[in-house]
């Protein structure tokens, strides 16, 4: 803990809070702490919090918080434990962490459809929960363990967001633990500073316990389509990627239609999920402007059967598993967007290059739609613009110089190729090695987040390295 304060203060006061309630806490020391408490999801980034809190009520998380401010020590809550730099378990040495395992509280009210769910539930939870109580659903990334807490709170992107906006877009009211301990409800009409900050970058702003969410009747029909081109080399795929990119940019796409485009060692493989009929699907035209010969096939599936075949899809390149990789990402406006001979260059250049490892891939993932409605400043989530996100990932046991070197060097032709910066990150796929994180991440909208900051947390309480830091005054 360095210069922190005396470990045993800190564990005192935890333990004061905790009383005789087993499984509350555990401390750095402890021997199973790596594998039982604080669970890193990014295996080459290590972290030590000085302790994992798993609190059973927000009156708990209040008292924690006060522990920690009276100890000078910072604190992040912790959901689904997906942070690609395990923010969620301080993301630098020495935190207090707040698990939200405890937090599974759901009701849905059937006149509004809005549903109330506790901070601690992962993503495939909801949708078995919301599909229980009236075939509800919400929009939200493809992954079933990553956590509402963390996912709601930074953007939430998946195939649906085009047609329904991001997860954040989805949220009506929380209730949140602010720096001061206190218990707030945030809304459009209470605390609605913190109500817009905590739609995009909660991690700097308090400890959400729960959420209440709008919430769509299920689509009846979902047309689910995948090709693969196994070809060996990118470069034989290049124009593939600039035909689908065309047609992922084109602001006429319909908006029941979301796709990603991977490329991976042995070529790629284009996904995309239609939430309307066959004849629908057929009817958009988008079928023709995709590849349809070779190993290209279509799903007919309901709603549940979507996301179970999403995640399975997802499985094969990216595991729920925690493991030691190397990401980077970055998000594009549409005149951002390589044109055909950048495009050629760039998969000639992974050609080219030695990987350290078979298990790189590197996703480009559409965006716009309903996300674009919302204006820029309407949330603190920043990436209103942006119609499409790259995300690279070289896995490795260790992660060799050779892999980060490809993942980096992918990331800086990515960069010289588009252009002197427009473009942002998204805040979901962090990243520690960014220069100016919270610049990449909210953009325009980080001189007022870091003013609500000052505000409501002065001291910086709720740090992680790149979270929103309060404004000087
Ligand atoms: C396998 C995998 C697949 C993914 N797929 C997608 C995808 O399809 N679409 C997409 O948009 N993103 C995706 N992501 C990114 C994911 O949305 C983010 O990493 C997200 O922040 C993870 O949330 P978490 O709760 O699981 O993580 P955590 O590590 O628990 O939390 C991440 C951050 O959120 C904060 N936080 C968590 N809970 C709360 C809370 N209750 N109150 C305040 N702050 C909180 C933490 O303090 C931390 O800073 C994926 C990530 C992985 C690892």
């Amino acid at each position: 803990m360095g210069q922190g304060p005396s470990t045993s203060a800190l564990q005192q006061c935890i333990e004061g809070v905790a009383g005789n309630r087993a499984g509350f806490t555990a401390f750095a020391g402890n021997p199973l702490y790596q594998i039982q408490w604080v669970k890193p999801y990014n295996l080459d980034v290590p972290v030590e919090p000085a302790a994992v809190v798993r609190p059973q009520t927000a009156q708990d998380i209040s008292e924690i918080i006060k522990c920690a401010n009276l100890n000078g020590v910072k604190v992040q809550a912790k959901s689904g434990g997906h942070s690609y730099q395990n923010y969620g378990a301080g993301g630098s040495d020495g935190a207090v962490v707040i698990d939200m395992v405890n937090f599974q509280k759901f009701s849905m009210d059937t006149k509004t459809w809005q549903a109330t769910i506790g901070a601690g539930h992962r993503l495939g939870e909801v949708d078995k929960k919301l599909h229980a109580q009236g075939g509800r659903a919400m929009a939200h990334g493809v992954c079933p363990g990553v956590g509402l807490g963390g996912h709601a709170t930074i953007g939430g992107l998946g195939p649906m967001s085009r047609m329904w906006g991001s997860c954040l877009d989805h949220i009506v009211e929380v209730e949140v633990v602010t720096a001061d301990g206190k218990i707030q409800r945030a809304s459009a009409t209470q605390n609605e500073d913190l109500f817009w900050a905590l739609r995009g970058s909660a991690a700097g702003f308090g400890v959400i316990t729960e959420f209440v969410m709008k919430t769509h009747p299920e689509p009846a029909n979902i047309v689910q389509y995948e090709y693969t081109i196994k070809l060996g080399k990118q470069a034989h795929v290049a124009s593939l990627y600039s035909k689908w990119q065309a047609l992922m940019a084109d602001p006429k796409l319909d908006r029941r239609f979301g796709s990603m485009f991977i490329m991976f060692p042995l070529g790629a493989i284009i996904t995309g999920t239609f939430y309307g009929s066959q004849q629908e699907f057929l009817k958009s035209g988008i079928p023709n402007a995709l590849p349809q010969d070779g190993n290209g096939h279509l799903v007919l599936n309901d709603w549940l059967g979507s996301l179970a075949h999403d995640a399975e899809k997802e499985a094969l390149y990216l595991s729920g598993l925690a493991m030691p990789f190397i990401s980077r990402s970055l998000a594009f406006k549409r005149q951002d967007l390589l044109g055909p001979e950048k495009i050629k260059d760039l998969f000639n250049w992974v050609d080219a290059q030695k990987k350290g490892t078979l298990l790189w891939f590197i996703i480009f993932d559409a965006a716009g739609g309903a996300i674009e409605d919302v204006a820029q400043n309407a949330t603190a989530f920043a990436h209103r613009d942006k119609v499409m996100y790259y995300q690279s990932y070289g896995i490795g046991l260790p992660v060799t110089k050779t892999t980060k070197d490809f993942i980096t060097g992918f990331h800086d032709q990515v960069v010289q190729k588009a252009g002197p910066g427009t473009w942002g990150t998204y805040p979901g796929y962090v990243n520690k090695a960014l220069v100016d994180q919270q610049k990449q991440y909210w953009d325009s909208n980080l001189p007022a987040l870091e003013q609500i900051k000052a505000k409501w947390d002065p001291k910086d309480l709720f740090h992680n390295p790149g979270s929103v830091r309060p404004a000087k005054r």
